[in-house]
């Protein structure tokens, strides 16, 4: 027996911005085509769209480029493999109505929009009353001949139930008197998104739907139009939405849904990707880790979850740190550069050795923009109290900080070469001499030089840094405000 190759398709409407919960179900898309070594197509559906968005299907484009969610198939542009979009597709859709038409599945309706704001009874949502619904067939060649503006809708039965069945929530059955008549073919010409996306799921031989559950409740009405054509109905798999917390779904004005918003803040792609990845899936194991070559490998659909997920902000950090300290170093510098920049001027960058600096901040950094305000202390001493000298765990207080800071300055005056090893080989003499404990003269030390009660990086780090000029001045600084 031949399998079937499993087809599926990421199928956004072009809006501006990538919602993390639309990454997530290309995402999913992709997996299950990937895991059955099946295709995976991009289709812009772009025929419902009022407010033309500039540069809206390059942002899904470019996103899913950017994420490794390549798609197999699509027309050429330029050489490479580019989307399926409806709007160039507009030739092929009112066949495909006309003959729902003939089969008496679908009706032309000339209702004007007088006649249809007579329906809406105040409120924006309303239901077709059918009244084109039993036309007859010289009625409709009259008003077609007469250039009569109309739609194609969707002839529904007024009886009966509609069933069928979906992966995540099962079997689902709607009386088909709740479905609406819904318009397939617009007065421009275009088809409808509804009406669209049936048929080109059905041209491009789709085995898997995979989109959010708010899709749901139309879902009847597209499995009548399947059954209409006679044509094999593909998997559902509704996805549960994500949520911001118990109550609300993740919106844009949220600040986190999108994944340009969460670039920009400095999450990285590769995190964000696995984060969502287990926004209602997980494989049953400890694994939180996973590359997207691991996720192909594991993903099962089966094992999406039916509730609604949360988007645990703190987990997405965590795991975004991690994957910052999985980059190499130079990889690590090269993202952290532009925050530096945002700091120091050019002339600072170029005696600063940066490099360091991020060498201290891999291993601490959580999301990129951290980076400044973890920095900005080389750039200047804050203002800070002397009660940071003050540390019970080292024993350090105003007084034998003071002792310390003072022994310190013309050691490190003396010093020549200023590097970690010898900054720190000639305070370890110190403190061998003055017989205290390391902390007694490092807290101090590190206090000076960084004017805050944390830093990255402690005393010997921080000087190598900053330089032997700009260190000797905050330690004379720390001195004065001690005395
Ligand atoms: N164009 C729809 C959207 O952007 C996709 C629905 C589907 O995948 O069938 O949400």
């Amino acid at each position: 027996m031949s399998v079937k190759e499993v087809r599926t398709r990421f199928a956004p409407s072009p809006t501006g911005y990538m919602h993390v919960g639309n990454l997530r179900t290309a995402l999913y898309t992709y997996l299950i085509a990937k895991h059955s070594n099946g295709k995976f197509i991009l289709r812009i559906e772009d025929t419902d769209q009022e407010r033309y968005v500039p540069d809206a299907v390059k942002v899904i484009f470019d996103t899913l480029k950017m994420t490794g969610l390549n798609h197999d198939e699509g027309p050429d542009i330029g050489g490479s493999v580019g989307p399926y979009v409806q709007s160039e597709r507009r030739g092929i859709y009112l066949q495909y109505a006309k003959e729902l038409v003939e089969k008496g599945e679908a009706y032309y309706c000339f209702c004007d929009k007088e006649r249809l704001d007579s329906l809406k009874d105040g409120s924006e949502i309303f239901k077709y009353d059918g009244h084109c619904r039993n036309l007859s067939k010289e009625d409709v060649e009259k008003n077609l001949s007469e250039g009569k503006p109309y739609v194609i809708r969707q002839k529904n039965p007024t009886e009966g139930v509609t069933t069928f069945e979906d992966e995540i929530y099962g079997t689902i059955s709607v009386d088909n008197s709740e479905l609406e008549d819904m318009i397939l073919m617009k007065s421009d010409g275009l088809p409808t998104y509804n009406f669209a996306n049936v048929v080109d799921d059905h041209l491009m031989g789709i085995t898997h739907v995979v989109r959010g559950n708010e899709y749901l409740s139309s879902a009847p009405k597209y499995n009548r139009l399947y059954n209409a054509f006679g044509w094999d109905v593909p998997t559902y798999i509704h996805c549960p939405p994500i949520m911001k917390d118990a109550h609300n779904k993740l919106s844009k004005r949220n600040g986190d849904a999108s994944f340009g918003d969460l670039l920009e803040k400095g999450y990285l792609k590769e995190a964000v990707l696995n984060f969502i990845a287990l926004l209602g899936w997980n494989p049953g194991t400890e694994q939180e880790i996973f590359t997207l070559p691991e996720l192909v490998e594991q993903f099962d659909y089966k094992n999406i979850h039916k509730a609604p997920s949360i988007f645990d902000s703190v987990k997405l950090r965590w795991m975004n740190g991690e994957y910052i300290k999985k980059l190499t170093l130079d990889e690590f510098h090269k993202l952290a550069t532009p925050y530096y920049e945002k700091v120091f001027s050019s002339d600072e960058l170029a005696l600063l050795n940066t490099l360091k600096i991020s060498e201290l901040l891999q291993t601490r950094v959580e999301v990129l923009n951290e980076i400044p305000e973890m920095v900005v202390f080389f750039k200047e001493l804050p203002e800070h109290d002397i009660d940071l000298y003050s540390h019970k765990k080292m024993k350090t207080n105003s007084e034998n900080s003071l002792v310390s800071l003072e022994k310190a300055l013309p050691v490190l005056e003396s010093l020549e070469d200023w590097s970690f090893t010898s900054i720190h080989d000639a305070i370890f003499a110190l403190i061998g001499e003055m017989g205290v404990k390391n902390g007694i003269v490092l807290w101090p030390l590190r206090t000076a030089l960084s004017g805050q009660p944390s830093s990255p990086g402690g005393a010997f780090e921080l000087a190598e840094i900053m330089g032997k000029e700009e260190s000797l001045r905050r330690i004379r600084i720390g001195i004065e405000k001690l005395k």
